[in-house]
């Protein structure tokens, strides 16, 4: 993409702070200033907030960037700050209300989750795991994931967690580029009341040559699993003789935490590595001001822990700031497509936090599941994953969050960590579909092509300037690939491959991945803003759109549509929903073509894969499609696609 984005779409509603969450919050307006008189400062005063063995006297050393270091001289072992240091106080508060698929449910406490740990830690290390080995995780959300993680972190292992979701192969590709030697899984993990096959994935993962020695498995599913004598251990026998302290290896702020993958959705994928002292850092502080978190409070992210948003605000930021967490292990539609506002009601859920891709979903499904059930409890909304659409983000709100929970729309990465660019619910001023702005401390801006800043009101990429605590730091076994990815388009910036505008008030609104802007006639639209204005549509519960090549405009807008609850589509309702997008943004914004579908095509994660209907509409051979959750949704879009009307 080349050139400025077009700033199309407008939304006017606001929704201020209320008294109440404005005198009560963590964060008040005076936490930017602070931040930026002197962010370095701001950093060291957020970092000191954790437990550190060695303190550290230096904040940035940025000698060798992009290869930035934080509180390099500085040591720690992670897990006393998530656990270790709430035990003299708090050893009875709950760290997790987990809840299984099939109904079954426990509780961990502080005190049982740092015992359960330390057990494990001892059993990795009497199995010959230790500092400076990685460890494959590749389980449901069961607890001993979030033990597994953290009994890693407490030996100096880094763990490298593989979404359950993901095929042997993937699994595969993923344990040889982090070269891991043990890999920590369960028999099998539930879903919608099936069992997913996981130590029979493993075990073809690691067929043939493998750097992996060992295989630990927790039991959960109880289905007949083949075994290694040599190679495989219970899990509940590893832990059966251990003590329930176990001292925590002293490590540099520097060293690795853990490496995760990002989804790869184009080309191998990036294993993204991350600190011990910075992204602690970046989690706890971020936790705590953008979720304003509470001692009391119940808080919920529904994310899964094969993911980044699982590492950052399951298990390191809740746990840094003693929260109770719910866990659930299942999907949200078993056995009913109630069952999320079921778990909220009956552990009195206070912070939700989960992704529009849920949302879009939910809403197709209809406002009667949730108002079945009391959501009074809830004070506070999350969202990440995806751009919000304005319309979504209203439902969320009133059906979701009573008219009267600030919405929370975080952008970040994998890459970042941490949330980057989010309001402060008892400072910031809502906007449906504006994730708002930059978090203290981050010093994010938006750019032309030459990297010179946009004014408000202009559309561009997102760049960050300075680096942060919680950013990654290097692509495993690929620095150079790292420098090219995110330190090459813009000279001295981080650039994280999202588009974004800005409006009068200087506040961010995201615009999706700069890969996926379209250029109709000379125009840069983004894929939000169209999808936005669909969504804006009553009928309509989600919708992507793709450029395809056209002879007349370069690209024309294709638009893929899924409706609510029992609508149908027909050509009365395609000529209102283009009608309604060139109202909303303009004629130029008009779909060429809009194809009714069922669902649309998904990474793991739930994402829209954009790229796969790039390939339906242009009638190409299909690129990668190991990371789609729904493959049979694209034979279905492909064969309708054909028979669509356009014009
Ligand atoms: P891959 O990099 O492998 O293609 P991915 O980018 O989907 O995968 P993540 O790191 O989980 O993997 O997602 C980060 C991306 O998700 C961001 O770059 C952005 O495009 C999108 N995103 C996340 N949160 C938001 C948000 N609140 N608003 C808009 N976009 C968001
Ligand atoms: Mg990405």
């Amino acid at each position: 993409m080349s050139g400025a984005i077009e700033n199309l779409f407008h939304e006017d509603r606001q929704f201020p702070p209320s008294d109440d969450f404005r005198r009560a919050a963590n964060a008040r307006e005076e936490i930017y200033a602070r931040a930026e008189a002197d962010r370095l400062g701001f950093w060291a005063e957020e970092a000191r907030k954790l437990v550190w063995r060695t303190p550290f006297q230096t904040i940035l050393d940025d000698s060798d960037a992009p290869f930035y270091r934080w509180f390099t001289d500085g040591t720690l072992n992670v897990t006393e700050s998530c656990l270790d240091r709430h035990l003299e106080t708090h050893s009875a508060k709950i760290a997790f209300h987990w809840e299984g698929e099939p109904g079954d449910t426990r509780t961990l406490t502080y005190q049982e989750l740092h015992d359960e740990v330390c057990r494990f830690a001892n059993g990795l290390r009497s199995i010959g795991v230790g500092k400076g080995d990685t460890v494959a995780i590749y389980m449901g959300m069961v607890p001993e994931i979030v033990v597994a993680m953290l009994a890693c972190a407490r030996i100096g292992a880094a763990h490298s967690v593989v979404f359950g979701g993901f095929s042997a192969d993937a699994l595969r590709e993923r344990i040889a580029d982090a070269t891991c030697t043990t890999v920590v899984t369960c028999d099998g993990a539930w879903r919608r009341g099936k069992v997913v096959p996981l130590k029979e994935n493993v075990d073809a993962a690691i067929d043939g040559e493998s750097p992996v020695e060992r295989v630990v498995v927790v039991r959960r599913t109880e289905n007949e699993v083949e075994w290694s004598d040599a190679r495989d251990h219970w899990y509940h026998e590893v832990v059966a003789d251990q003590p329930a302290t176990c001292e925590a290896e002293e490590m540099g702020a520097e060293d690795l935490l853990y490496i995760l993958y990002t989804s790869g959705s184009t080309g191998k994928p990036k294993g993204i590595a991350h600190s011990q002292g910075g992204y602690l850092t970046g989690v706890a502080s971020t936790f705590r001001n953008v979720f304003d978190h509470r001692d009391e409070d119940i808080y919920w992210c529904t994310a899964d822990c094969g993911w980044v948003t699982g590492h950052s605000y399951i298990v390191y930021g809740p746990l840094a700031n003693r929260a109770t967490s719910v866990i659930y292990e299942g999907t949200p539609d078993h056995p009913g497509q109630d069952r999320f506002w079921e778990v909220v009601a009956r552990y009195g859920v206070t912070i939700l936090y989960t992704a529009p891709t849920a949302i879009r979903t939910f809403m197709k499904w209809g406002t009667a599941h949730p108002a079945r059930h009391d959501l009074s409890s809830l004070r506070l909304l999350g969202s990440v994953g995806e751009p919000i659409n304005p319309e979504a983000w209203m439902w969320y709100h009133e059906h979701i969050g009573g008219s009267r929970c600030p919405i929370v729309d975080t952008w970040w990465q994998t890459e970042t960590g941490a949330i980057m660019i989010s309001p402060l619910p008892g400072v910031t001023t809502l906007k449906p579909g504006s994730a708002t702005r930059p978090y203290p401390g981050i010093d994010a801006v938006i750019v032309d092509e030459e990297g010179n800043e946009v004014p408000p009101g202009g559309g561009g990429f997102l760049a960050v300037r300075s680096p942060w605590p919680s950013m990654l730091r290097t692509i495993h076994g690929d620095p150079e690939r790292y420098r090219e990815v995110y330190w090459s388009r813009f000279d001295g910036m981080y650039f994280p491959g999202d588009g974004c505008k800005s409006d009068e008030d200087g506040d961010f609104w995201l615009l999706g991945r700069v890969d996926d802007v379209m250029l109709v006639s000379g125009h840069n639209i983004s894929t939000t803003e169209v999808e936005s204005a669909l969504v804006d549509h009553h009928a309509v519960a989600e919708a992507a759109v793709v450029g395809r090549t056209d002879p007349r405009t370069g690209q024309a807008i294709a638009a893929f549509v899924t409706l609510k609850g029992e609508t149908r589509g027909d050509d009365g309702l395609i000529d209102e929903l283009r009608g309604h997008v060139a109202t909303k943004i303009g004629p130029i914004a008009k779909p060429a073509s809009i194809v009714f579908t069922a669902d649309l095509p998904k990474t793991r994660s739930g994402k829209i894969m954009r790229r796969l209907l790039r390939d339906i509409s242009e009638q190409r051979q299909l690129g990668d499609v190991t990371t789609l959750a729904n493959a049979e949704i694209v034979e279905a879009i492909r064969s309708g696609a054909a028979s669509s009307s356009e014009d």
